[in-house]
């Protein structure tokens, strides 16, 4: 149930799109359910959906009989340091926005994330929603609990929305991070500390474990030689020690935790099987500039070296088996796809990530939802990810049907974010342009 003082406080911060439109014979998509609905209006005003039949003559009418699904987010998302310009900061907000993410949570905030956060709520700024973390919390940040604690209050003060977890924390410390963030009720998110482990995460009430880490080291049984030691990168090193059978049983505990996880797999497919030179030559790449594409391929190449022999293919196994498990445990999937990490282009990644959950056991409907409905649950924003009057207006049309084939979700006409629409023409327009500045920056 949608209250009206979720839509009254929704609407203090949302851009004022004081404009009617009406979106004519679109079939909705509804991750609850496997089926597309009939042709039906839609209607958009001042940023919410509203009942089709309270306004009259719309200011706008899109009548392009697509389909409509609510706008997606991406749980692990990046946005670049301001020191990098405004321009690219911006450029990478558009990609997102382009490629139908209405929302990103940023994982490593700072100061002048929070200025654009506000920028992007009041509509300055073309891209998505943004909920963004503070500077990590990880063994060098950190000095002691008493460290730990101060660093809590301060991010909460200043208004952080999360905080994130990045590796090298000791269990004093992150216990001294949990219950100072859990008295003051905000989330605290991302990775899991070789020394905490997966154990103590699951006895806390951290928000979300990102890129599944910690769950390698719980898949070698004790008995194994390879059991407690050096992991490396999401316990690579631990692939050949790893018990499949073990599977199930850790993704029932993490439903019982009540623990989400933002899988970020493509990442990890990318750098452990992906054709580089297929993924360094796609058309996508046009909007990254050439020294970063150059400093992707170096690493990408360096990190292949972790994955020898056939080691690529059995983690990459192993993590969807993984993926499949926790959905089918009743564990929270997010959708989120780490971009711009090395190889990752913003917005593009998340439609990888997509197939890759279908491929994983999802269905295309339960996929949709790690990105939309799912992510309502998890924040307690139940006026996101959908598409009823009430809901924050942000919308995707797509030409086919993501039902029928994952893939379909990459056939966007059009997104709207928080009322105001972006066109083909005029995403691609700005998708040229981000391009073009692109090939001549040579600064990061
Ligand atoms: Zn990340």
């Amino acid at each position: 149930m949608r209250t009206l003082l979720t839509a009254l406080l929704l609407a203090i911060t949302l851009p004022v799109a004081a404009q009617t439109i009406v979106f004519e014979n679109v079939r909705l998509i509804n991750p609850d359910n496997d089926r597309i609905g009939e042709p039906t209006r839609l209607a958009v005003k001042d940023g919410f959906i509203v009942a089709a039949d309270s306004i009259g003559e719309p200011d706008i009418r899109i009548d392009q009989e697509g389909l409509l699904m609510a706008g997606l987010a991406e749980m692990h998302a990046h946005v670049p340091p301001m020191r990098l310009g405004e321009q690219q900061v911006h450029d990478t907000l558009f990609l997102y926005l382009a490629h139908g993410i209405t929302t990103i949570r940023g994982m490593l905030g700072e100061t002048g994330h929070l200025v654009l956060r506000q920028q992007l709520a009041n509509g300055e700024i073309a891209g998505p929603r943004l909920i963004t973390s503070g500077p990590s919390f990880n063994g060098n940040s950190v000095s002691s609990p008493d460290a730990a604690r101060a660093m809590v209050r301060a991010q909460a003060e200043a208004g952080y929305d999360l905080l994130k977890l990045h590796p090298g924390l000791w269990p004093a410390a992150f216990h001294a991070i949990a219950e100072t963030a859990d008295a003051l009720g905000i989330d605290y998110s991302g990775h899991i500390s070789t020394a905490v482990g997966l154990d103590r995460t699951l006895a806390s009430n951290q928000g979300s474990i990102d890129h599944l880490d910690g769950y390698g080291q719980k898949l070698v049984p004790e008995d194994h030689p390879l059991f407690g030691t050096e992991p490396g990168l999401f316990a690579v090193n631990l692939v050949d020690g790893m018990d499949e059978s073990l599977i199930p049983e850790l993704a029932r505990r993490t439903a019982e935790a009540g623990i989400a996880n933002v899988p970020t797999q493509s990442l990890i497919e990318n750098w452990a099987v992906g054709d580089i030179d297929a993924l360094m030559n796609r058309e996508q790449m046009r909007w990254i500039p050439p020294e970063t594409a150059r400093q992707w391929r170096e690493r990408a190449e360096q990190i292949r070296q972790q994955y020898p022999g056939d080691a690529g293919q059995r983690f990459v196994d192993i993590r969807r088996q993984l993926i499949g498990a926790l959905h089918e445990a009743g564990a929270l999937i997010l959708l989120g796809a780490d971009a711009p990490q090395i190889l990752q282009v913003p917005g593009d990644a998340i439609h990888h990530e997509l197939e890759i959950y279908v491929a994983s056991g999802l269905s295309p409907a339960e996929a949709l939802a790690t990105g939309t409905t799912h992510i309502a649950r998890y924040l307690n924003q139940p006026a996101h990810g959908c598409l009823e009057a009430g809901c924050v207006a942000d919308l995707v049309l797509l030409e086919a049907n993501p039902l029928d084939d994952i893939r379909n979700t990459r056939t966007i006409q059009g997104v709207m974010r928080a009322g105001e629409w972006f066109d083909r023409e005029r995403l691609d327009s700005e998708l040229d342009a981000i391009a073009e500045r692109a090939s001549g920056n040579d600064g990061q």
